[in-house]
């Protein structure tokens, strides 16, 4: 193997040098307790402050309004379980068909203790029915959770629609609307006050912070339940905090306000690797290219060959892509988001996810790659 080449960010990114140097101390002679009364707990307990204020101003919220946790798998558990035990007589879930796994892996376990759980269909492009949503809406409903952006296709929802469906809604009866956001975060502009959304979760890990680290947005603290219980987080989530993962998130947050230039160009090499890819391979389909997606994926259907055999034929050339979500990588069964798609040959599809390190020489080695492939299978 020759090269190294990562094209799977949206399973995971690099830490960014400026954020390892930003944690450093964190990991060295800062080790105290940000609980701690004395200045050796204080000055941490500072740090943690100044992140939230960076995470907040990011996305648009109050600092008071920012929880920080273990990543958005607990975020999205925490979401729904506060939604429901804020509304303990309605027994009503609604989500989508293509959710990541911690969302379907809750609905799932909710289920089997009584809750009903509507699963709202998306169309061939991945946009979701905002028919089907208004009619389940009811009120026995005490969560409505819906991603923003998804993780496989780049596909992002319709969000001013949604917007105006659960404003609706809302004025008929009360319930929590959450989002996972997760995959628009970096690649967005995310501003949840002119979101209708109640609760919203966020990862560090997907935006060049750490593994084990993220956020939620709680539009009201008042109302939040923890599944975590403790004083810390303004009792909002309990455990020592995780204090190189919140500083990792407000640098990342700081590196992140203004970059639509990074957006724009991480857009361009993604659309010119799909350019090439359909002139190379007119069969091949780009799940999704007619909805909005996000600037740095592209889902990737073959009609000739397996999506595994292809990816890790291409980690024989030090190529890193994925046939789906990294959470359901050892699954056999094809992705979940694909079927709902009603793609046609879903164990066909890789999933290539850039970032703001990747190179134009990087993908045209990826397209050398599959032309070499393709030229053997
Ligand atoms: N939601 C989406 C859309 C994701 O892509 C992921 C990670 O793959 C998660 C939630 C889970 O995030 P974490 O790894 O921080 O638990």
């Amino acid at each position: 193997m020759n090269r190294f080449v990562y094209l799977d960010n949206n399973a995971t990114t690099s830490i960014s040098s400026e954020i390892y140097e930003e944690i450093k101390p964190f990991l060295t002679l800062q080790y105290g307790n940000p609980s701690s009364p004395y200045g050796f707990g204080r000055k941490v307990r500072e740090e943690i402050i100044k992140a939230r204020e960076n995470i907040a101003k990011l996305i648009t919220a109050k600092s008071k309004q920012i929880v920080f946790n273990s990543g958005a798998t607990e975020g999205n558990c925490s979401a729904i379980n506060s939604g429901i035990k804020n509304f303990p007589n309605k027994k009503k879930i609604i989500t989508t068909t293509v959710e990541h796994s911690s969302i379907l892996e809750y609905c799932k376990l909710l289920a089997k203790s009584g809750y009903e759980v509507a699963y709202i269909p998306v169309d061939e492009n991945g946009n979701l029915n905002l028919n089907k949503l208004e009619k389940e809406i009811d009120k026995n409903t005490a969560v409505v959770s819906i991603q923003y952006a998804n993780n496989e296709t780049g596909v992002v929802l319709d969000i001013s629609g949604i917007n105006k469906l659960i404003s609706k809604k809302k004025k008929e009866y009360d319930f929590m609307f959450c989002m996972d956001m997760v995959q628009a975060l970096g690649k967005r502009k995310v501003d949840v006050a002119k979101l209708k959304v109640d609760l919203a979760s966020f990862s560090g890990h997907k935006i060049h912070a750490l593994k084990g680290s993220g956020f939620m947005y709680v539009r009201e603290p008042n109302k939040f339940i923890p599944m975590i219980t403790g004083h810390q987080e303004n009792n909002l989530r309990g455990g020592t905090e995780n204090v190189c993962g919140i500083v990792a998130l407000g640098k990342a947050a700081e590196l992140l306000f203004n970059n639509e230039t990074e957006i724009s160009v991480i857009q361009e090499l993604r659309n010119y690797l799909e350019e090439e890819v359909e002139k190379l391979f007119p069969l091949c389909v780009i799940n999704g290219k007619r909805a909005d997606r996000l600037c740095n994926t592209t889902s990737l259907s073959f009609t000739n060959t397996s999506g595994n055999e292809l990816m890790f034929a291409l980690e024989k050339e030090g190529i890193c892509v994925s046939t789906g979500s990294a959470c359901n990588s050892e699954s056999s069964e094809p992705s979940h988001v694909l079927v709902a798609m009603r793609v046609k040959y879903p164990a066909n599809t890789i999933r290539i996810s850039l970032s703001n390190s990747t190179t134009k020489g990087e993908i045209d080695y990826l397209i050398q790659s599959l032309k070499k492939y393709f030229k053997n299978n």
